[in-house]
C-alpha cells in the first residue's frame, strides 16, 4: 500500500534536504509535487488542496525563515499532517460495561462486508478476550447468511439464526436477546448490502439501529474502489451515521487514497484495514505507523508486534536450551526457519524496517526479486530437511552418500545442494556452540566461573 506515494514523497524531501539554505520557493516547489504525488494516490482534490495549505502555513510560518533552515523541519511538518490525514490517533472499537455490545457492519455488496464481520469477530476473540456472537440480517441473499455460518464455523466463532425467518429487524432484536440470555458480551450484526445505495436499506439499516442501539456501526469499504469508497461512506454516515470505518482489500491498493481522504471527508475514522483473503488478515489502523512507513521511517513498532504474536516463546526458549547444550539438530533448524516463515515474506519484513536502519546494518534494500530469492532458498532448505527421516534429522552423522541422494531426489534438489545445506549447519551449528561458550545466550559465562 501507498508505494507511489511514499516514493514520490521520500524523493522530493530528499531533495529538500539536500539544498544549503532552504528558502520559500523551494518549499512551494516540493509542495507542488507533494500536492500531485496525493492527487496521483488519488486523494480527495479537497483534502489534498488543504493538506498543502496547512503544511505551507505552518513550514513559512516558522521564524527568521532566511536563515539557514533545517529541511527537516519541514519532513517534520509534513509527517504531523499526513498522520492527522490517517485519522490522528489510532482508534480503538469502543465498549461499554453493558452487555452485550451491539457492533454493526454496514456498506455495499462485495465490499467485504461479511468476510471483516467474521475477521471483527475473530479479532476480539483473539485480542480483546471477548466472547462475539454473529448474526446475519441479509435476509434477500439466502447465500449470504449460509455465507456468514461458513466463516463462523471457519474461526470458531458462535452464530445466531432464525432460518424460518425473514424479517431484518426480528432477526437483530433475538440476536440480542439470544447474546443476553446466553452471556456473549459482543454481538456483531451483519447487515444486508446493496450494489448502490437506496432507501430501502439505509430505512432498513436506522431501524436495526434504532432496534439494538449499537456501541458502534463500522461501514466496510473497498479500497481499491477509491473515492468511490469515500463518496459511500459519507452517504451511509449522512443517513445511518456511521462511528468508524474498516477500508478492506489494503493489500490490493496501491494508492491509498480512500485511506488518506476518509476521515476529513466524514470525520469518521479508519479503525481497522483487511488485507488478505484469509480471515486473520486485519489489523488495527495506526495513522502514525502508516505515515512512518510512507515517508520511509519504516515501522518497527508494527515488527515487533508481529514478532511478538507469531513467535512462539515457549519454542524459543527450548530451542535455545538445546543450543546450549549442543543438541541443535536439522529438526530444530526446519523449526526456526518456520518461524522465520511465519512472519510473512521477506520483502515484507523489510518494508516493515526503516530505510536508514537498513543502511546501517549494512542491507541492501532488497528489490523483489532478490528477496523472491530469498524465500525461494529458505523453500529448497525446507525442501530437503523435509526429505530426510526423523534418525536422519535427529542426527546428520549417518547422513552417507546414498542418503544424500535419495534426500535430493526426494526434494527435487541436487545432492551438491544437499551438500551445501548439512554444510551449512554444521557451520550453524559451530557457531551457536562457540557463542553459547562465551555466554551470548545468557547465563554462559557466569554459569562457568
Ligand atoms: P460482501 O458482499 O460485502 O459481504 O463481501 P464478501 O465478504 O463476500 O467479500 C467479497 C470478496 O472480497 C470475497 O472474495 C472476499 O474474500 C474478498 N475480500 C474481503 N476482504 C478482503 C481483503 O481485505 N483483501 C482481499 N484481498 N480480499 C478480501
Amino acid at each position: 500500500m501507498f508505494e507511489s506515494l511514499s516514493d514520490k514523497l521520500k524523493r522530493t524531501l530528499k531533495n529538500l534536504r539536500g539544498e544549503g539554505v532552504l528558502r520559500p520557493e523551494h518549499v512551494d516547489a516540493a509542495l507542488r509535487e507533494i500536492r500531485l504525488a496525493l492527487l496521483e494516490a488519488d486523494v480527495n482534490y479537497k483534502v489534498a488542496k488543504d493538506f498543502i495549505a496547512r503544511v505551507r502555513e505552518k513550514a513559512l510560518g516558522q521564524e527568521v525563515w532566511q536563515e539557514l533552515k533545517p529541511a527537516e523541519q519541514v519532513v517534520k511538518i509534513v509527517y504531523d499532517e499526513l498522520v492527522e490525514l490517517l485519522g490522528g490517533t489510532s482508534s480503538r472499537l469502543v465498549f461499554t460495561r453493558q452487555a452485550p455490545n451491539v457492533v454493526m457492519v454496514v456498506g455495499l455488496q462485495g465490499s467485504g462486508k461479511t468476510t471483516s464481520t467474521g475477521k471483527i469477530a475473530l479479532w476480539l476473540a483473539k485480542n480483546e478476550e471477548r466472547k462475539p456472537l454473529l448474526v446475519s440480517t441479509d435476509v434477500y441473499r439466502p447465500a449470504a447468511r449460509e455465507q456468514l455460518k461458513v466463516i463462523a464455523k471457519a474461526t470458531g466463532q458462535a452464530i445466531f439464526d432464525l432460518p424460518e425467518s425473514n424479517d431484518p429487524v426480528l432477526l437483530a432484536r433475538e440476536a440480542v436477546r439470544h447474546a443476553r440470555d446466553y452471556g456473549y458480551d459482543t454481538l456483531l450484526i451483519d447487515t444486508a448490502g446493496r450494489l448502490h445505495i437506496d432507501d430501502q436499506l439505509m430505512e432498513e439499516l436506522v431501524q436495526i439501529k434504532t432496534e439494538t442501539r449499537p456501541v458502534e456501526i463500522l461501514f466496510v469499504a473497498d479500497a481499491m474502489t477509491g473515492q468511490d469508497a469515500v463518496r459511500s461512506a459519507e452517504e451511509f454516515h449522512r443517513r445511518v451515521g456511521i462511528t468508524g470505518v474498516i477500508l478492506t482489500k489494503m493489500d490490493g491498493d496501491a494508492r491509498g487514497g480512500a485511506a488518506l481522504s476518509i476521515k476529513q471527508v466524514t470525520g469518521q475514522p479508519v479503525k481497522f484495514v483487511g488485507v488478505g483473503e484469509k480471515y486473520d488478515a486485519l489489523e488495527p489502523f495506526y495513522p502514525d505507523r502508516i505515515a512512518q512507513r510512507i515517508l520511509g521511517m519504516g515501522d518497527v513498532l508494527s515488527l515487533i508486534e508481529e514478532v511478538q504474536a507469531k513467535v512462539d516463546r515457549a519454542e524459543a526458549e527450548a530451542q535455545l536450551k538445546k543450543i546450549q547444550q549442543n543438541e541443535f539438530t536439522l529438526d530444530d533448524f526446519r523449526q526456526q526457519l518456520r518461524q522465520v516463515k511465519r512472519l510473512g515474506s521477506i520483502s515484507k519484513i523489510m518494508k516493515l524496517l526503516p530505510d536508514q536502519l537498513l543502511g546501517s546494518i549494512g542491507l541492501p534494500n532488497l528489490t523483489e526479486e532478490q528477496s523472491a530469492a530469498i524465500e525461494r532458498e529458505l523453500k529448497r532448505t525446507e525442501a530437503i530437511i523435509d526429505s530426510m527421516t526423523p534418525e536422519e534429522r535427529a542426527d546428520h552423522r549417518i547422513l552417507n552418500a546414498s542418503r544424500r541422494r535419495r534426500i535430493a531426489r526426494g526434494s527435487g534438489t541436487t545432492v551438491a545442494e544437499v551438500n551445501q545445506l548439512i554444510k551449512q549447519y554444521v557451520e550453524m551449528r559451530q557457531m551457536m556452540r562457540e557463542l553459547s561458550r562465551a555466554g551470548f545466550f545468557g547465563g554462559g559465562l557466569r554459569g562457568r566461573l
